[in-house]
């Protein structure tokens, strides 16, 4: 997003127009608002009664407004598309293509997300991260055909923010509000 775009759409606040973008972005990789909601339902619904899908995605909206969270998903997707279109020097092109497991910042990146909303974000973090239910699982197993090393930590740590979230609010009794 160039500052010209920027200036070109003024009813938007350029924080809105940059959370736009990431919805954008995550869209082009095969991820949908409503995928990263149904990983926080999966994570919450043990803890929250009448919790609602439209809750968990009010959620993850919330946290994509962050800058932090914005930066994170800009910087990680990338990178896994200059290592899918070979852009990448070595020897970070053969390690972001092969996932290496010794790389790491990959977490550490998405590690900048999940405490935003205090530390029960991280223990969300290793479930999804272990587990890998639903569009983690996808994305995951899409590594054969493309570059998706950030990608899959990038959601994992949205949906375990938005899940810490809610859990806070639940505990306010804001949730609904
Ligand atoms: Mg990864």
């Amino acid at each position: 997003m160039s500052v010209a775009q920027l200036k070109e759409k003024p009813q938007y606040s350029s924080s809105q127009l940059l959370k736009e973008t990431a919805v954008a972005w995550l869209e082009r990789r095969g991820v949908t608002l409503e995928d990263i909601a149904r990983l926080v339902y999966d994570v919450q619904q043990k803890y929250i009664r009448e919790l609602t899908l439209a809750a968990c995605r009010e959620s993850v909206e919330r946290v994509l407004e962050k800058r932090e969270v914005q930066n994170a998903v800009f910087t990680g997707i990338a990178l896994d598309e200059m290592a899918e279109q070979g852009q990448l020097a070595e020897p970070l092109a053969s390690m972001l293509k092969s996932d290496d497991g010794l790389y790491g910042i990959d977490e550490v990146m998405a590690l900048s997300i999940v405490n935003i909303y205090g530390s029960i974000g991280f223990t969300n973090f290793g479930y999804l991260d272990k587990v890998k239910p639903g569009i983690i699982g996808v994305v995951n197993d899409k590594k054969n055909e493309k570059v998706n090393t950030f990608l899959d930590d990038l959601v994992a740590a949205i949906a375990a923010a938005a899940s810490s979230r809610l859990a806070h609010r639940d505990r306010d009794g804001r949730l609904n509000r």
